[in-house]
């Protein structure tokens, strides 16, 4: 079964401080059901979870999407499970990125983790000003939040190696909870017990902006990893 995952702008453009929103939340709603992103300026993560998105903020709180609401980058996809695996032991998010990558790690995952969380880190970047820093800069004045003992949902995808710069190579998840009240893009977590489901993605769908930030960025620097390091996983 061919499964399509949609994404708007690239990683690298991200880290190069494009961050003006160029594409209308609800027209990505067309593309997924199930996804993850930002929005324009960097205020705040975006979720999307059974085809509702929703605006995650720094103190960790979760905003329904208004009209005009816009993305600088988002990964969508129709989720459908390809695998189905109960969790029954702790798992950490590095021990899910074992499981996801078992089979092949040539491929992209839309992965989606239901459960019982011990303990949930998130970090969530505040709304930049312009002239935008990079994100390395950018995300320096992150807040950090931890949730423990509750239900919820990680939304995220996993990128293939060879697609560094288009997306986070290694794992880029975001969480909220079961009430749609708490969440952000998570650094780790422990799931106590509750359901990983995998959805295999063969085709992408790459819709880059037109801006002139991103016409004028520099996408290929020398550090990619190293910024890619040090904005999404610490
Ligand atoms: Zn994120």
């Amino acid at each position: 079964m061919r499964r399509r995952v949609f994404q708007t702008s690239l990683m690298s453009a991200l880290l190069a401080g494009v961050y003006d929103g160029d594409l209308a939340v609800s027209e990505l709603l067309e593309h997924g059901d199930f996804g993850l992103g930002t929005f324009d300026a960097l205020d705040g993560e975006l979720v999307v979870l059974d085809g509702v998105a929703f605006r995650m903020r720094s103190d960790g709180s979760v905003h329904p999407i208004e009209p005009g609401d816009t993305t600088p980058f988002a990964v969508v996809a129709r989720f459908a499970p390809d695998h189905v695996i109960p969790v029954l032991e702790p798992l950490t998010m590095a021990g899910l990125f074992d499981v996801v990558g078992a089979e092949s790690q040539n491929y992209l995952y839309a992965v989606r983790v239901t459960g019982r969380f011990g303990s949930v880190t998130t970090r969530t970047v505040s709304v930049q000003q312009k002239p935008y820093p990079p994100l390395r800069d950018a995300v320096r004045g992150e807040t950090m939040n931890t949730f423990a003992d509750l239900d919820g949902t990680i939304v995220g995808f996993e990128t293939p190696l060879y697609e560094r710069g288009i997306g986070v190579p290694g794992g880029h998840v975001h969480f909220i909870d079961a009430s749609r009240t708490r969440g952000g893009h998570a650094l780790d977590f422990t799931l106590q017990s509750g359901t990983i489901e995998i959805c295999v993605g063969t085709d992408l769908d790459l819709r880059l902006p037109l801006g002139a930030s991103f016409a004028g960025a520099s996408l290929s620097p020398d550090d990619l990893d190293a910024q890619v390091s040090a904005t999404e996983r610490s």
